[in-house]
């Protein structure tokens, strides 16, 4: 199947006289006959479901989507974005392992790394994507475990030379985890370029239309935990399943499963089988609303591009975009609805510019059906001082615009009106 048959058909398929539209199994827990049949399930003898934290029907078939839309062997939904990068980073590194991530991330997973997993003993070094293969491959200690980095990063749109890193990462046989969430399978398969592990936030276009937060680990089966020799969890007996040994048991599917039976077991960041729901259906209309976002995005960054009120606009997919050569590599289809720019006039101008807008919404989000606008400087990064924020990348001037899917002559007169004001 094409990625567009697999968005609508992949998953879930009903037998003979079953529902159609795949079910919501709203249940915490499932029935079984003789108390052997429910043994099996525990020791990972026979593969079925019962328990709701571990799995559930519902969770499978999407996970079967997401896991061929990536082109992967298996996926896992977690409750958050934020859920998938803990669980997918925890499923390698202990105490006392390091993590070399891009500078150019999501703020969530800058403190995730940089604060509250150091808390926890895996200490984390960020570098500068645009550093040279050797640069990279120079900060890989003997106990980094993973890269990380992001297709297209959240909020910075600096677009990830995902080979580069990849073979940074394999040189010192450690895998490439990619956050692929603002690119989405359908601008990017990542797997395709070297990437061991995909993360989402389906949170953003994967739901689409802003109404359940949710996470997935997508596993591409690549990564050979055996023959690296730095996985001693993957490759000796785990105890608290009677000895299994993950690399033997599930060969390529070696890191999901242990990411499910181990972590999700223990943390329980699992997600409701009704926003699991929603989030399918979202998937249905992935290839068409990632289209429409990136066309309308292409538009409206052109006319602010040519607008006196605009010093300067940040959408990798301009031709006066500074990753152009690494889009026509990895994004050759389009780069996302999200763009960032700067209003003449600074602080003062940016906060006149956001109360004018009416079509698009002043909110955190990003990445749904519909337009909206942040001003990080005055909302979420208001706490920083001038030095801080320079720091960070993000002026006084800086506006983060969500193309969303109208009609994009709107979005325009809307952005022009509230420049004018
Ligand atoms: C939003 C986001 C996250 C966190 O996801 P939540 O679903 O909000 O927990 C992680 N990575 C990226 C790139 C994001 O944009």
């Amino acid at each position: 199947m094409r990625i567009e048959t697999k968005c609508i058909q992949s998953g879930y398929s009903p037998k003979s006289g079953e529902p159609r539209v795949m079910p919501i199994v709203q249940s915490t827990t499932f029935k079984y006959d003789s108390c052997d049949d429910m043994g099996k399930l525990f020791d990972l003898e026979a593969e079925g479901y019962f328990y709701t934290r571990l799995s559930n029907p519902t969770f499978g078939y999407v996970e079967q989507k997401i896991a061929d839309l990536e082109g992967g062997v298996g996926a896992m939904l977690t409750s958050s974005g934020q859920a998938a990068n803990l669980i997918a980073v925890m499923t390698v590194c202990n105490a006392g392992d390091h993590v070399l991530c891009s500078s150019m991330v999501y703020g969530g997973t800058f403190n995730l790394l940089g604060v509250t997993l150091k808390r926890f003993g895996i200490d984390v070094t960020f570098i500068n994507p645009d550093s040279s293969y050797e640069e990279i491959a120079a900060q890989i200690k003997d106990n980094t475990k993973l890269l990380l980095g992001e297709t297209i990063s959240n909020p910075a749109l600096s677009v990830l030379d995902i080979e580069k890193f990849a073979k940074a990462a394999h040189s010192k046989n450690i895998p490439l985890i990619v956050d692929n969430t603002f690119a989405t399978p359908i601008l990017c398969r990542p797997f395709e370029f070297g990437a061991d592990i995909v993360v989402h936030s389906t949170s953003k276009y994967m739901d689409g239309h802003a109404t359940a937060l949710g996470g997935v680990i997508v596993d591409s089966g690549n990564f050979d935990w055996a023959a690296s020799g730095k996985f001693p969890e993957f490759t000796t007996p785990d105890d608290s399943y009677h000895g299994i040994i993950y690399t033997e048991k599930f060969g390529k599917k070696a890191f999901i499963t242990k990411a499910g039976v181990q972590l999700m077991r223990d943390l329980g960041s699992t997600p409701a089988p009704q926003n699991v729901f929603l989030l399918n259906l979202g998937l249905e209309t992935l290839h068409l609303r990632v289209r429409a976002h990136c066309e309308n995005a292409k538009k409206v960054a052109g006319f602010l591009e040519n607008h006196d009120k605009v010093t300067w606009v940040n959408y990798p997919g301009l031709e006066s975009g500074k990753d152009r050569e690494l889009v026509k590599k990895y994004l050759p289809n389009g780069t996302s609805g999200v763009i960032s720019f700067g209003v003449k006039g600074g602080r003062e101008a940016a906060i006149r510019f956001m109360d004018n807008l009416k079509l698009a919404a002043i909110v955190t989000h990003v990445a749904d059906a519909r337009t909206c606008a942040l001003h990080p400087a005055s909302t979420t990064h208001r706490q920083m001082t001038q030095q801080q924020l320079t720091e960070c990348g993000i002026g006084e001037d800086l506006i983060r615009l969500s193309v969303g899917i109208e009609n994009a002559d709107d979005i325009i007169d809307d952005l022009e009106q509230a420049l004018n004001a």
